[in-house]
């Protein structure tokens, strides 16, 4: 996709849409910016998509997709013209019954927007062709904080079943955009302490519990980094991620919600040496396979993302249902659906543990139970 960059330089980046499996409704995944993108990251959370999808119980298929364009100290205008030189190829591949994409990191409300309008320009249809869209546009309340709450009701979900609950546990997240920021918002609602935060410059330690005000105004206000909040809150901590993570903080609950493998093994084994007692992934698989064994062989209930962030794409499906509605819920409504729809997919999970692996190997249930409706339904429609 060409765009102009402010100094009037050509620019050329590469984008990707990976459309996965469509057995039980369109296809449906976000779309990420980040210099990182590759085909490969592209398939591999393709692929997930499918079977997170599934678990939501909603009609919708699996697909992701992405640019390797950076938005990190681009302008307004840079980034409007992207997104509109992005959806310029993009549009004759998607739409409202066919493929509906997302935001994901460095994807927003305001990219989300720019790429709907041109969008609606090239096509001359008004539909609910994205979702992530801004509430004067057809958005739905609550899509914001859809992925960060959902990962706290199914924490909870999973933390009930073994007697306990979020109320008094002091929480390590990872990352600072919509994911992380609205995970510990609902974490803090509930009477847990979250004591840091982090981007990939570095990580913050706040003994007291991080203001939420205060990331939010660096994060979504002045796009800043994150260690401006220990000039803003002179209690807290800045480390730099060269020389260590958030994972070293001692915590009750661990809540990786920035990027793929951002808690490898020796992370793991920190977190289960002072203690941790449950795992949830927000991020799309943030913890590496050795980690994820560390943490089940040592008893710490896991959530793994496929189920813990789920949230996120079940309040894009209602984004799809009210637009071809053409109607509104109100933000009550839609984060008890949310609340409703996690209760489901730990229900499914649990249920399939059981079934198929041992009772609290969330691992193998969300996998089981995603898969068994997706395979039902292409071996119905004749492969
Ligand atoms: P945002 O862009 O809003 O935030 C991402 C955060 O993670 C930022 O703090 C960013 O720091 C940090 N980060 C990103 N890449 C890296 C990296 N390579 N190393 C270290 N830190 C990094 O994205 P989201 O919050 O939307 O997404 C976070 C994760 O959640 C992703 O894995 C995404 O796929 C997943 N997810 C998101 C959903 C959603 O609804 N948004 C739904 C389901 C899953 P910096 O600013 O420095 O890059």
């Amino acid at each position: 996709m060409p765009w102009t960059d402010d100094n009037g330089n050509m620019r050329v980046n590469r984008g990707y849409r990976v459309q996965f499996n469509n057995a039980i409704g369109p296809y449906k995944g976000g779309l990420r910016l980040h210099p990182s993108v590759d085909l490969s990251i592209i398939k591999f959370l393709g692929f997930e998509q499918i079977f997170k999808n599934s678990l939501t119980g909603l009609p919708i298929g699996g697909g992701k997709g992405g640019s390797d364009f950076d938005p990190k100290g681009k302008s307004d205008r840079e980034i409007r013209e992207f997104c509109q030189s992005f959806m310029t190829e993009l549009y004759r591949h998607i739409g409202a019954d066919t493929d509906v994409p997302a935001g994901d990191i460095g994807v927003g409300a305001r990219e989300i927007g720019y790429m709907f309008g041109q969008y609606k320009r090239l096509k001359n249809v008004y539909e609910g062709v994205l979702t992530g869209k801004g509430l004067t546009y057809g958005g739905s309340l609550a899509r914001t904080e859809a992925t960060g709450y959902g990962l706290i009701y199914i924490v909870q979900n999973m933390l009930e079943k073994a007697g306990d609950g979020i109320k008094g546990k002091t929480i390590a997240v990872s990352g600072a955009g919509n994911v992380a920021i609205y995970a510990a918002q609902k974490a803090t609602e509930l009477g847990g302490k979250v004591v840091t935060m982090s981007d990939s410059d570095g990580w913050i330690y706040d003994p007291k519990g991080v203001d939420l005000d205060v990331v939010k105004d660096i994060k979504e206000v002045k796009r800043g980094r994150i260690s401006e909040y220990a000039d803003r809150v002179g209690r807290a901590e800045y480390h730099n991620s060269e020389t260590s993570k958030v994972w070293s903080v001692k915590c009750d609950v661990a809540l990786p919600c920035a990027t793929q493998n951002e808690l490898d093994v020796n992370d793991a084994k920190t977190l289960i040496k002072n203690k941790v007692k449950a795992v949830g992934e927000g991020a799309n698989m943030p913890s590496a396979t050795e980690a994820i064994n560390a943490f089940q062989a040592a008893k710490v209930l896991f959530m793994p993302a496929k189920a813990a962030n789920a949230g996120g794409v079940a309040v894009s499906a209602l984004e799809m249902s009210q637009n071809s509605q053409r109607l509104a819920w109100s933000f009550d409504e839609v984060d008890s659906k949310l609340k409703g729809i996690m209760k489901g997919i730990f229900d499914k999970t649990s249920e399939a543990a059981k079934q198929f692996s041992s009772p609290d190997d969330y691992v193998s249930g969300a996998n089981i139970a995603g898969f068994l409706k997706v395979a039902q339904a292409m071996i119905a429609q004749g492969v």
